[in-house]
């Protein structure tokens, strides 16, 4: 009842004091709607509607019900003095908010504007319409804004600050991510290079990786995933041109596999790999320089194998 009376007035006071028509609305059990024929409000417009809507309320204006033939509704309408009128013949109910709204109804409403309690909008959204506006009357305004303060005082636990400095702690938490993020990018670029350049290879020699079990310290391989595998493999290639290499990172049930090959070396490694894995029934791309998939480590053992196959018919050392 409170919330439906809300829509009566909140749609009487845009229409009156912001020239916005109501189009369509939703009462549902936890968010009530309007549509308007609006492109757009401005949150000052909305703070200003939000006011005059309970200004409405609190001046606790008579909510009346009155029956009129249809003729004499149609004139009502036709003088502007009804907001709507549904095509009904015969008897219409019309539902009046002395002094603020005339509008054709059958619904249950409250005896006066101040039951309504208070009228809090929410969030707006574009519709293809124009305007929907979310809003809440009485005790569901008092339990969302309840909802709210509750979140507020999580959030403020978590940022270790204080209501009026919580924006000023999440930009300082982004900036400060934001610069991690760099760091720890710079880093990765560090030991991708460190570890390439640990990488020996020799002339004519498929070389083969498995950094789970060469890498100097347990900590290089347990911070390998699969973007760092492929930045060593380039690495390692650039700085060796007649060199190709074969490695593989097991990522739990999966594992990531490369091959590389330098400029020099004289092998397509995003053709063979397309080759090994359709072997397999999967598909891979790659470059020629180098290419990268991922499977499942069941099936690991064929692809190597496999591979290994296409670059010694190539005649190149195991
Ligand atoms: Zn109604």
């Amino acid at each position: 009842m409170q919330q439906h009376s809300g829509q009566h007035l909140l749609s009487a006071v845009l229409e009156k004091h912001f020239a916005a028509k109501t189009i369509s609305f939703h009462l549902s059990a936890d968010v009530e709607t309007i549509d308007i024929d609006r492109a757009e409000i401005t949150p000052e417009q909305l703070a200003a509607v939000e006011r005059e809507a309970n200004a409405q309320i609190t001046a606790n204006l008579p909510v009346r019900i009155r029956y009129v033939d249809r003729t004499e509704a149609e004139s009502l309408l036709a003088a502007g003095r009804l907001r709507k009128l549904p095509p009904r013949e015969g008897r219409i109910r019309l539902i009046e908010m002395e002094g603020l709204d005339l509008n054709a109804c059958g619904g249950t409403h409250v005896r006066s504007t101040g039951e309504i309690g208070a009228l809090l909008l929410r969030r707006t959204e574009k519709i293809r319409s124009g305007l929907r506006l979310e809003f809440l009357c009485g005790q569901r305004a008092i339990a969302a804004a309840r909802a709210d303060d509750q979140l507020l005082r999580q959030l403020s636990v978590l940022l270790s600050a204080g209501r009026a400095e919580m924006l000023a702690a999440i930009e300082r938490h982004q900036a400060e991510r934001k610069s991690l993020v760099k760091e720890k990018e710079a880093l990765r670029e560090e030991l991708a290079a460190l570890l390439a350049a640990n990488l020996i290879f020799e002339p004519g020699r498929l070389r083969e990786w498995q950094p789970a079990k060469e890498c100097v310290t347990p900590t290089d391989s347990a911070r390998l995933d699969a973007p760092l595998l492929r930045m060593i493999a380039s690495k390692a290639i650039a700085a060796n041109p007649a060199s190709a290499l074969l490695a593989w990172l097991p990522l739990g049930e999966r594992v990531s596999v490369v091959l590389a090959a330098g400029k020099e070396a004289g092998i397509d490694s995003g053709k063979l790999l397309k080759e090994a894995m359709q072997q397999l029934g999967l598909r891979a791309g790659g470059s020629r320089d180098l290419a990268q998939t991922e499977l499942l480590a069941d099936s690991l053992a064929v692809l190597l194998s496999s591979l290994r196959e296409q670059v010694l018919a190539m005649g190149w050392k195991q």
